[in-house]
Order: structure tokens, then sequence, then C-alpha cells
């Protein structure tokens, strides 16, 4: 599944999934826009790995979670590579706490960033790959939207959000042969989850039918397949890659 000629943009790219999806999107000949909040060494990282794998890409900063500076990223991608053929919202975070402690903040905080950074960044995408008509967005949900996880009720319900958004975009720009989908990791190892305890770790395994966490890589894979012309059938859908640990 070769990516030649196509460009990419993968939000919050300079560090875990993002940026093993860059890598693999360029590994695969996309030129890539690799975007970072604050991380830029991370972000040059990934650019250099792509270009020692004989591809394109720019470390290009922006808060996607603001509509302007979505706006204005989406616009640098343009200027840099000429078009625009595969978005994937992948900018996320987390600020777990039961909802009885959960500051507003909290809550406000991670639905702007993981949901409406999607819709920012989608918004402007879509006006480009409407033109061009044709277009990948690829938005990165959670295993937590799909089966709810306590303490996360701002988390789980941003990525819930994130598929219900992702099949109505599918079903508006359908007609233009844009594809929408998500993917639902499962358990990965990033800073993300760093900071889940060793022995909680262990015990996460037992409800993965698979039995171990998932790699960066192994996410990757699934956004190239979504990203490539192999998958223009496929729209509205969402890839659960956790290693079976929601299985509908
Ligand atoms: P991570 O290691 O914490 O990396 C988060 C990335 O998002 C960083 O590149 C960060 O950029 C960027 N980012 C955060 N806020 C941003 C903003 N407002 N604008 C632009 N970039 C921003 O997290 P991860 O584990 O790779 O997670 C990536 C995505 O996968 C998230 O959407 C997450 O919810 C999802 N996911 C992860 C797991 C998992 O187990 N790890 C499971 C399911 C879903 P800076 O470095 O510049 O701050």
């Amino acid at each position: 599944m070769t990516l030649q000629g196509k460009v990419a943009l993968v939000t919050g790219a300079s560090r875990g999934l993002g940026k093993a999806i860059a890598i693999e999107l360029g590994k695969r000949g996309a030129k890539v826009g690799v975007n970072y909040a604050k991380s830029a060494d991370g972000a040059n990282e990934a650019v250099a790995a792509i270009q020692a794998a004989g591809s394109e890409a720019a470390a290009l900063q922006a808060d996607v979670s603001d509509f302007k500076a979505a706006t204005d990223l989406i616009k640098a991608t343009i200027e840099k590579f000429g078009r625009l053929d595969i978005l994937v919202n992948n900018a996320g975070t987390t600020r777990d706490m039961l909802i009885m402690m959960m500051p507003e903040d909290d809550w406000d905080f991670v639905i702007k960033t993981n949901l409406k950074s999607a819709y920012n960044c989608s918004k402007i995408a879509l006006k480009t790959m409407t033109r061009q008509r044709s277009g990948r967005i690829i938005n990165i949900s959670s295993v937590s939207g799909v089966m709810g996880n306590a303490g996360q009720s701002n988390y789980s319900a941003s990525k819930a959000g994130l598929i219900g958004f992702t099949k109505a975009l599918a079903r508006e720009v359908a007609s233009r042969s844009i594809t929408v989908n998500a993917i639902a990791p499962g358990f990965v190892p990033t800073d993300l989850t760093s900071n889940i305890p060793e022995n909680m770790k262990e015990e996460s395994k037992k409800l993965i039918p698979l039995g171990r966490w998932g790699s960066a890589e192994e996410v990757a894979y699934a956004v190239a397949f979504f990203a490539s012309d192999e998958a223009a059938y496929i729209t509205g859908q969402t890839l659960n890659v956790d290693g079976g640990m929601a299985m509908s």
C-alpha cells in the first residue's frame, strides 16, 4: 500500500502514536506535516526519520484546539506541499478524575483538545479535499470511547464524540469521494499511559485477549491502511486496535 504522491498532516506527531503514524505514512511515500504543540525536538526527530526514509516532511507548530491556529496549520501544510490528501486527527490528552472531583476546567480542556481540535482541522482541510474530490480523514479515538472507563468521563466522552463525528462527517462528504474513519487503540505505552501504576498495567492485560499492550507502530499500520487507495470503499467505520479488548 503505497502513499506515493500523497500529502498527509498528522496532529500531535511529536511523541507517541502520532510520531509513529507520521513516520509510517512517510515511509510509505507520503509527504508529511508533523504537527506539535510544545515538543519541537520530538517533531524534528520525526521529520528526520521521514527524510531518512526518502520522503519529505516539515515540523509545524500549532495548538490544534485553537480554531485560528488550526486554520493556519492547514494553510501552512498546503502552502508547503501543494495539496492535502490525508488528515490524521491524533492530538490528545487526559485529565483523569472521578466526576465528583473533576474540576470544570479539566472537563473543558480534554473536550477542547481531543474533540474540538478534530472539528477545527477537519472543517478547514475539507475545503481543499472537497475541491480535490478526494481525501482521507482518520480520527484517533480510544477503547475508552468505545467501552467507557471509570475515572475518564471527560476523555471517554471526547473519544466517543469522535466516533459520532466520524460517522456524521463520513455521510456529509462521501459524495466527494472523501472517507472518514476512526481508530480506537487500546493500551499503548506512551507518555499518556506512563503514569499508570505497574500493578494496574499488569491487571489491564487480563482484559486483553491477546494478553499484551499494543505498540504505536501497530496503530500506525491501521492508519496507513485507512489512508491508502485500497481503503476507498470503507467510510464511517471505527477499527479497534486493542488486542481484542472491545468486541462488538
Ligand atoms: P502522548 O504521548 O501524550 O502525545 C500526545 C501528542 O499530542 C503530543 O505530540 C502532543 O504534542 C500532542 N498534543 C497535545 N495537545 C495538543 C494540542 N492542543 N495541539 C497540538 N498537539 C497537541 O499521547 P499518545 O499516547 O501518543 O496519544 C495520541 C492519541 O492516541 C491521543 O488522541 C490519545 O487519546 C490516543 N490514544 C492513546 C492510547 C494509548 O494507550 N497511548 C490509547 C488510545 C488512544 P506536544 O508533545 O508538542 O505537547
